[in-house]
């Protein structure tokens, strides 16, 4: 292993609701996601897998506990350093989000416009590359209507890894589709981050996926119950690949 924490949660807490309502969802939550890891965090609906991604994900506020993301203290974080942050990771959804009106290509742009204002070439280019690696290159003028469940979601993809993330998370990524669609959008992601050095988390109850990952954390009842490390592909030595070119120039 590199060594590299991409991730420390420590003895996360959270609620929803107040008063009468107020709702305990996680307890005492403790990971660690180290550079270039490939963690499944699965559990039945409702068990708080969302709720641990979208804290980790800068996507609500920590309430009790710790999580260190790329070296920053999430708990008491203003909202400019979650925003910052947040431009350093990957997000992948359960519908791929994409918008019908634009192509492949132009919704993969967006992913690393949205944040840096790349000059129009240089994002085609880099969008074109991504589209490439999800083996999408003869799609990429095409609009979301006309691509499969698949291959929409690996459009999501390619928009999720075109600005370079450290981290990519995946909630239920895999939920509408097929078998043969869930385990090539899984392997995808994972064979990506292997060569890329990108840490994922994907958050499934899909069990389809299991034996993909290398380690397996269980929510039940917002508590980490199990913790579990599946046999190691044939083809993984002792952590992630030295990671490609970056898509893009390194930020100034
Ligand atoms: P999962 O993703 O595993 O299905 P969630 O993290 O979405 O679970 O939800 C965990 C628990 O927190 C559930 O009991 C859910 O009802 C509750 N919960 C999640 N989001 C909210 C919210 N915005 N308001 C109130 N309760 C919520
Ligand atoms: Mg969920």
């Amino acid at each position: 292993m590199t060594g590299d924490r991409i991730v420390t949660a420590q003895g996360l807490n959270h609620w929803f609701g107040s008063g009468e309502a107020r709702k305990q969802a996680l307890f005492d939550v403790t990971f660690a996601l180290d550079r270039g890891s490939f963690t499944v965090l699965m559990g039945p609906s409702g068990s708080g897998k969302t709720t641990v991604l979208t804290l980790v994900g800068c996507l609500r506020a920590v309430q009790a506990g710790s999580v260190r993301l790329l070296d920053h203290e999430l708990l008491g974080a203003g909202e400019a350093a979650l925003v910052a942050l947040r431009r350093r990771l990957g997000f992948i959804f359960q519908a791929h989000n994409l918008h019908e009106s634009l192509t492949a290509l132009e919704n993969v742009m967006m992913g690393v416009q949205v944040h840096s204002g790349l000059p129009d070439a240089l994002a085609r280019q880099a969008a074109a590359h991504a589209l490439g690696l999800v083996g999408l290159s003869d799609r990429i003028d095409y609009l979301p209507a006309n691509l499969s469940g698949g291959q929409k979601q690996r459009v999501a993809i390619a928009r999720a890894l075109v600005g370079n993330p450290a981290l990519v998370l995946a909630d239920e990524p895999t939920a509408a589709l097929d078998k043969d669609s869930a385990a090539e959008v899984v392997d995808l992601l994972k064979r990506l981050g292997r060569e890329r050095g990108t840490t994922t988390l994907l958050v499934t109850h899909d069990n389809r996926i299991l034996d993909r990952a290398d380690r397996i954390l269980t929510l039940e009842d917002g508590r980490i119950v199990r913790v579990d490390h599946p046999a190691r592909d044939a083809g993984s030595p002792d952590g992630p690949g030295s990671g490609g070119l970056p898509f893009l120039p390194p930020a100034t």
